[in-house]
């Protein structure tokens, strides 16, 4: 595995280290102990909503399934969120 760095927006330092995992990217900081986790979401195209379900189905194909406003569909948005914490 490679490991990249990257400057830290908090305090600066390039004591940092970057690991993927499957969907996400994980940037740490030694220094000051601070993680950024970035990843992506899937949205609802007509809501906006995160609370979807993925249904598998035989004859109709993959559809996402949303609970808040019942949309049916193959489409669904993709977006980057960031998340940080102090570990
Ligand atoms: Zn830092
Ligand atoms: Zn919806």
């Amino acid at each position: 595995m490679r490991l990249r760095q990257f400057l830290c927006p908090e305090c600066g330092s390039r004591n940092t280290a970057v690991s993927r995992e499957q969907g996400s990217v994980e940037y740490t900081c030694h220094d000051c102990r601070l993680s950024i986790i970035r990843r992506s979401v899937r949205k609802c195209p007509t809501c906006g909503s995160t609370d979807l379900y993925y249904e598998a189905g035989l004859i109709t194909g993959q559809k996402y399934h949303c609970k808040h406003c019942d949309y049916i569909g193959p489409l669904v948005y993709e977006e980057d969120v960031e998340e940080r914490k102090r570990n």
